[in-house]
């Protein structure tokens, strides 16, 4: 599970000198495998469970490396028609799963921080627009400024693309023992007399809990003070493509803009995330840009939804994992899913000592095991055991083993087997 080799010694066995002249590429591939293999991480196996990753579907796989292969630059709709035809396809069937607005725009970027990114950067621009200030033509200085509203429990993503947008530190809105949004308390917050533009970041899928925020009270509240709001479901919005856990993301689809990974919950490989906003047109006004060589298409290009302008078609493998699993098939991945995280929960609360401080409604376990030192050695114990790989955190003050599992090919016996070393790693 854990690496057996350090950076160095992997410097060490590929050789640090830069070659003087040219090697056969066949030999540096060989070169390349033997150097690297004692210090690779065992994240694509059924038995990784520490932060919130995904494993990769075998169609997703092979798209992946044909994505390579074809070296498409997937910027413009007439350029690269096979890309966009799939970007298109892709597009609906995601906002078809999820039960989003049919006419949204869906960007393929680089993961979930780069989707927050986008959406409010597409949400900055239309809150400041409707108060009468082009943020693109004039900038922020002198602007009417914007407020952030999220919880005190959001993604530190969530901070990270605020600095890159220039809005500062979001106003935290208290949250619940599980994560959620306090919709009284973000009403009481709204309506605090702040008369600046304003943007409400709500949470699909808390990554100690999995809890999801009240969408249906705290999206109204927000709309009635005029607010954006944006759901960062890095890992969770995929609660909504199954029927069965459907319930979680009740009320999300009135929401402005959704970020999401396709490499965690959907498993495709990095590095791919889906940054979904309702109004197309706002999006292309935060992300398109003008250039004489580039080929225009009246339908929209591919570029115009996404920060960047060169990059990998990387919607082909999230065609390949939606069209290899269908919508059952989604919906079976998610329940999988979260099933083992039940299992795990059932499992760990029946040993002596052990206690899951989450309520478990989707995929994450958060579980301690006496104190801190002692929740920190069965950590400890479990990584040095290596039959499994899970990771320890900090939630509400207390040190936790977390669970996350994201992987499409766990299997029962994988759940039992990690439960059979947790158990001794509780005992020992
Ligand atoms: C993982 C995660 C992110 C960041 O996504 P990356 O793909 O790592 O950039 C944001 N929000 C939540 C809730 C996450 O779980």
């Amino acid at each position: 599970m854990s690496p057996s080799a350090s950076v160095a010694d992997v410097v060490a066995a590929l050789g640090a000198e830069l070659p003087s002249g040219p090697t056969d590429p066949a030999g540096v591939v060989d070169l390349l495998v033997k150097g690297v293999e004692g210090g690779l991480t065992a994240m694509p196996s059924g038995r990784f469970f520490g932060f919130v990753i995904g494993g990769t579907h075998p169609a997703a796989l092979a798209a992946d490396w044909l994505t390579s292969a074809w070296d498409q630059n997937a910027g413009l709709r007439t350029v690269t028609p096979a890309a966009t035809a799939v970007e298109d396809l892709a597009e609906t069937w995601v906002l078809d799963l999820l039960g989003l607005h049919p006419g949204s725009a869906v960007g393929f970027v680089t993961g979930g921080t780069m989707a927050n990114f986008t959406c409010l950067a597409a949400a900055r621009g239309a809150v400041l627009a409707r108060a009468g200030w082009d943020v693109g033509q004039d900038g922020l200085v002198g602007s009417p400024g914007v407020r952030v509203l999220a919880g005190t429990e959001r993604h530190d993503s969530v901070d990270l693309v605020l600095r890159y947008l220039g809005l500062g530190a979001p106003e935290l809105v208290p949250a619940d023992d599980q994560g959620r949004i306090d919709p009284v308390a973000l009403r009481r917050m709204l309506g605090d007399g702040d008369e600046r533009p304003v943007v409400v970041v709500l949470q699909a899928g808390n990554v100690h809990s999995g809890a999801y925020d009240p969408f249906v009270e705290a999206i109204a509240v927000a709309h009635e003070y005029g607010a954006w709001v944006h759901v960062d479901g890095a890992f969770g919005l995929f609660a909504g493509a199954s029927p069965a856990y459907r319930h979680l993301v009740d009320g999300y689809e009135a929401a402005d803009s959704w970020a999401t990974d396709a490499h965690k919950t959907l498993n495709v490989p990095y590095d791919c995330g889906l940054a979904i906003v309702r109004d197309p047109a706002v999006l292309r006004a935060a992300m398109s840009m003008h250039g004489d060589y580039l080929i225009h298409d009246d339908a929209g290009d591919p570029f115009e939804k996404v920060p960047e302008l060169s990059r990998r078609a990387r919607a082909f493998p999230v065609w390949a994992v939606l069209r290899s699993l269908g919508r059952s098939g989604v919906a079976e991945l998610v329940e999988g899913l979260a099933g083992h995280a039940r299992t795990f929960a059932d499992g760990i609360a029946a040993i002596d000592g052990a206690e899951v401080l989450n309520d478990v409604v989707f995929t994450q376990v958060c579980a301690v095991f006496g104190d801190d030192a002692r929740t920190r050695e069965v950590v400890r114990r479990m990584l040095a055991d290596g039959t499994a790989w899970t990771s320890g955190s900090v939630w509400h003050d207390r040190a936790v083993l977390r669970i996350s599992v994201s992987n499409w090919s766990t299997t029962d016996g994988d759940v039992d087997r990690t439960l059979d070393a947790l158990r001794a790693a509780a005992a020992g």
